[in-house]
């Protein structure tokens, strides 16, 4: 493949960090829409680990993840290479915004279209071009806008490696989901790629605290896999495991109490949320369906009916 989309590991010297643009795909005038890349190759061979930040164009904690990694790693001593995309979806970045330009949204798209329309196609050579490249592969977000997050992970624990990398990265919380081919995730598992979704707590900030965990839960990933020296640093909370999990949603409209907090052990019958008129007379509450962990809080108060309250993790248990 001789696509100017196509990441060619071996066209970087060993023992440098590269920080470039990648063309993807031409916009409606014929300028390239190009993503920031940071590639870090070893003097040594050895594994390829990538990140991808915002690809909801809204969830940025993931960038200065990445930036601190890099700047954190030792070229010396690297073993394998590192590929940072800072943000894998620049049209939405720059718009403020969740989708991409033609606004859909990348991450329930995939694998996409060699010949499809303009977002098939930029995730068709994401996909193909880029993150093929990866043995490794973790894909940061946050929750959506609206909505407040613990840091927790998206793994499928059924695979020893893929429970591994996700223990590593400390967590509050890991979510067993097996991976849907639609998501990026799914897609990079598909092709024999060991690949967790980081949800790194909320939209629209750089968010000190969990950007810190994040980057220590990589570079344990880098250390694990002996790409670079160095010790494991265990989590500081134990994390909690939940078998799977789900929004709960209201079926009437009007304004929101959510009467939960993140991070709290919730068991069946209580309540959870509060849906009020204007006029702040109830109409209706909503209790929990299950025993569970608080994983996210809708926190837009004004809900339509349908609107999310909160992501329920079930069956939590505090991993030794
Ligand atoms: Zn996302």
């Amino acid at each position: 493949m001789s696509q100017s989309y196509y990441l060619n590991l071996d066209n970087f010297e060993v023992g440098t960090l590269t920080k470039y643009w990648l063309p993807i795909v031409n916009d409606g005038i014929g300028e390239p829409i190009r993503i920031p890349m940071m590639v870090a190759k070893g003097k040594e061979p050895g594994p390829v680990v990538g990140l991808t930040a915002a690809l909801h164009g809204n969830e940025l904690n993931g960038i200065p993840v990445i930036q601190k990694v890099f700047q954190q790693l030792d070229l010396d001593t690297l073993k394998g290479t590192v590929v940072g995309v800072l943000t894998a979806n620049v049209p939405g970045v720059l718009l403020g915004q969740r989708r991409f330009n033609d606004d859909v949204d990348l991450n329930w798209i995939a694998p996409g279209k060699p010949d499809g329309n303009l977002g098939q196609i930029y995730m068709h050579r994401i996909l193909y071009g880029v993150v093929k490249r990866f043995d490794t592969f973790i894909d940061l977000h946050t929750v959506s806008f609206g909505r407040a997050s613990s840091h927790y992970i998206f793994a499928d624990m059924t695979d020893p490696e893929t429970a591994t990398l996700a223990q590593l990265q400390n967590p509050a919380i890991i979510v067993h989901s097996k991976p849907n081919l639609i998501t990026l995730r799914g897609q990079a598992a598909h092709h024999g790629i060991k690949t967790i979704t980081a949800e790194l707590k909320d939209p629209y900030l750089f968010q000190d605290d969990v950007i810190e965990e994040a980057t220590v839960g990589i570079k344990n990933v880098l250390v694990h896999l002996k790409m670079q020296p160095g010790t494991i640093r265990p989590p500081v909370e134990p994390i909690v495991l939940c078998e799977k999990s789900s929004w709960l949603f209201t079926d009437e409209g009007g304004l929101h109490t959510i009467h939960v907090n993140i991070g709290d052990f919730i068991k069946k019958g209580d309540l959870i949320a509060e849906v009020k008129s204007i006029f702040n007379e109830s109409i209706k509450t909503y209790h929990s369906p299950n025993d569970g962990i608080v994983v996210a809080i809708n926190t837009n108060p004004v809900g339509q009916a349908g609107s999310r309250t909160i992501h329920l993790g079930f069956g939590p248990t505090i991993m030794k």
